[in-house]
Order: C-alpha cells, then sequence, then structure tokens
C-alpha cells in the first residue's frame, strides 16, 4: 500500500517541505502564491488524489487532521479564516495530493503591521 507517490509535488514537500506546523502523519507549509495575507497548506503524509477519497484515512485520523488545522490556525495567529478544499480539476484543483486550503489575516495581537485587520471579507 504505497502512501507517497515519488512523483507527487506534495508528497514530497510533505516529507521534506519547510513546514510551518506539523503533527504525526499532517504537515502545514505556505502556499508558494499566496491569495491571503496568511494561506497556508495543510497537507497530510499519505497520498489520496481528492477530498474523494477522504474515506481511506482512518476515522480517528480525519479527527485529527480537522484538529491539526484548526490548531494550525489558531498559532498562525487566525481568528477568523477561511477553509478550502477544491475537489476536481474543474472546481480548481490542481495538485492531486489532498490539501486544506487555510486563508485569513492575523489578529492585531499578531500583526505586524497596523491596519491588518482590514478586508477580511475580501477572501
Ligand atoms: P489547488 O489549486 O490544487 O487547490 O491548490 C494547490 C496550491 O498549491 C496552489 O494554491 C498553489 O499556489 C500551491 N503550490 C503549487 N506549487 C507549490 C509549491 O511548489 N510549493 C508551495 N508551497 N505551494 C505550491
Ligand atoms: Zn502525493
Amino acid at each position: 500500500m504505497p502512501s507517497q507517490h515519488d512523483d507527487c509535488l506534495f508528497c514530497r514537500l510533505a516529507h521534506d517541505g519547510a513546514h510551518v506546523a506539523s503533527t504525526k502523519g499532517f504537515v502545514a507549509i505556505k502556499d508558494i502564491n499566496p491569495k491571503a495575507p496568511v494561506h497556508l497548506l495543510i497537507i497530510p503524509e499519505r497520498h489520496v488524489d481528492s477530498f474523494r477519497e477522504i474515506g481511506e484515512f482512518p476515522a480517528h485520523d480525519v479527527k485529527r487532521m480537522l484538529e491539526f488545522v484548526a490548531e494550525t490556525a489558531r498559532d498562525a495567529g487566525l481568528e477568523d479564516y477561511r477553509i478550502e478544499v477544491n475537489v476536481g480539476a474543474p472546481a480548481g484543483q490542481t495538485i492531486f495530493h489532498l490539501h486544506w486550503h487555510l486563508l485569513g489575516h492575523r489578529t492585531a495581537a499578531h500583526s505586524d503591521q497596523a491596519g491588518d485587520l482590514t478586508a477580511v471579507t475580501e477572501l
């Protein structure tokens, strides 16, 4: 049961990338082309092509994956944010290894710059 695909970018990044956070089986990286001031990708180490195959994860790992999304948002200083999963090319999926987009603006307490709270609704 190979869970890592040699030709898959996110399999590589899950194992060797610059992780901003990680827990057993899951990592978070910065999106290379951010669409919000904070744009992270939550990636399971285990390869599944898309969210359609979520059932391949044991229930406990699905819970842990979602908790890791929430923890990563909190640790990134996000109070309000958007989670996005594109499923299938027509829906915008370009990398066929399951990943969760985490998009948001830091709260004032975590902000490096003033005015960071604006435009939350523009995500
Ligand atoms: P999708 O379009 O599949 O939902 O999301 C793929 C995301 O991966 C895009 O937002 C894109 O910017 C990001 N991405 C593509 N290649 C790389 C890369 O080499 N490194 C990182 N960190 N992100 C990438
Ligand atoms: Zn993969």
